[in-house]
């Protein structure tokens, strides 16, 4: 099946009684036994609801994975999947990672234990460098966020294997729709399903898909044991939004190429970052293991003065946190996504006040682009 139809046939039939084509939303807490000997499929609702289940099952076959699981947010997804690795351990992180994933690792894990270093991934010898001898994992983000870098999965995945350590990748910005990391030999693949996975602004969740079904198992013991579950009202908002996935990533995709292109044009814009784009250093990469840009894209203002006019003034994107729904968000990493670094922290990693981060909804682009133009022309 193509990418397509599996989003809208992938799963079984649903309803076998009564032929629904939506997904029950199963509501129990608790499944009767019938027998003393053995209990059936589902007993509790945090080790398997059949709703659950149908979106786990969905999001692994997406991502060409062995074992999906959903979880209450992608940051319970990444720390479910931390809690694989023990005191002691070490990971090799991307240094641009998703501000909070870093401030897991540099607080609660720290505190409990495990060690990263972080590392310029888009430098395969950086990444080398930083492994030792406890090392266990990297945990790699590509593109990556603000600055949309590009890491190279595929030489990442030879030295993890060399090493015989696992690759985790947070495959968040691209959706399997894009790029799907495991077939490029990496171990599992986290997501932020709050993002253009549910896609509607409506709903925080998160996904851990492993490839093979050992590693898998022993992730359904931690989601099970650690208990950090996605409730079956909002799997059942995912499994819906799911199913526009194509449908809405080729769409945000064509308008982010076309406002792209007009941003290049504007005097007020210093530079553009999206890997769309010819110039940007990771375009061959990102080409060879993605088949497309996405959605979202970065752009750095010649003032304060304009970025501030710009945030504050433009209608019909939404200013705030998040990324990935149908409606538009302009984004100040500055002082959102990285408000906690030291301001020259930041500025060193090219986060400067004049950064601004644009998710691209589904408006019409021309729409989107005279509401830009009346803060950038003035
Ligand atoms: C939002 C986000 C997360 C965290 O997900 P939540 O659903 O907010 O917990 C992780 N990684 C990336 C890349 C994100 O954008």
């Amino acid at each position: 099946m193509k990418f397509a139809t599996e989003l809208i046939h992938g799963l079984d039939p649903i309803d076998a009684q009564h032929g629904s084509v939506s997904h029950p939303i199963y509501l129990s807490s608790t499944f009767a036994q019938r027998s003393i000997d053995s209990f059936g499929r589902y007993d509790y609702a945090r080790s398997g609801n059949p709703t659950r289940e149908a979106l786990e099952e969905a999001v692994a076959g997406l991502e060409k994975g062995a074992v999906g699981l959903a979880f209450a947010s992608g940051i319970a997804a990444t720390a479910s999947t931390l809690l694989l690795f023990r005191p002691g351990d070490h990971l090799v992180v991307c240094e641009d990672v998703y501000g909070g994933t870093f401030r897991l690792l540099t607080t609660l894990f720290k505190g409990w234990g495990l060690e990263a270093t972080f590392v310029d991934a888009t430098d395969n010898d950086a990444i080398a460098a930083a492994i030792r001898p406890e090392t266990r994992a990297l945990y790699l983000e590509t593109p990556s966020n603000p600055l949309i870098k590009i890491t190279d999965l595929s030489a990442a995945v030879a030295l993890a294997k060399e090493h015989a350590i696992l690759t985790i990748v947070d495959n968040t910005f691209m959706t399997p729709y894009l790029q799907r990391p495991l077939e490029l030999g990496c171990d599992i693949v986290v997501h932020s399903g709050t993002k253009f996975l549910n896609g509607h602004s409506d709903v925080i969740c998160g996904f851990a898909v492993a490839k093979d079904a050992e590693l898998g198992q022993r992730l359904r013991f931690i989601q099970n044991a650690f208990g950090a579950v996605l409730g079956p009202q909002d799997c059942w908002l995912v499994l819906r939004g799911l199913k526009t996935l194509k449908v809405r990533m080729e769409e945000h995709q064509a308008s982010a190429r076309k406002i792209v292109a007009w941003l290049g044009e504007q005097k007020e814009v210093r530079q553009v970052y999206y890997p769309g784009l010819p110039d940007h250093p990771g375009y061959e990469i990102h080409n060879r293991q993605a088949s497309g840009p996405g959605g979202v894209l970065s752009f750095e203002l010649a003032s304060y003065d304009t970025t501030k006019r710009l945030l504050e003034g433009v209608k019909l994107a939404a200013f705030a946190v998040s990324l990935g729904g149908v409606e538009s968000i302009l984004s100040y990493p500055a002082k959102m996504s990285h408000a906690a670094m030291p301001p020259a922290e930041r500025e060193a990693r090219g986060i400067k006040d004049t950064l601004v981060r644009l998710s691209v909804g589904l408006e019409d682009p021309d729409d989107l682009i005279a509401d830009m133009a009346r803060f950038l022309n003035v």
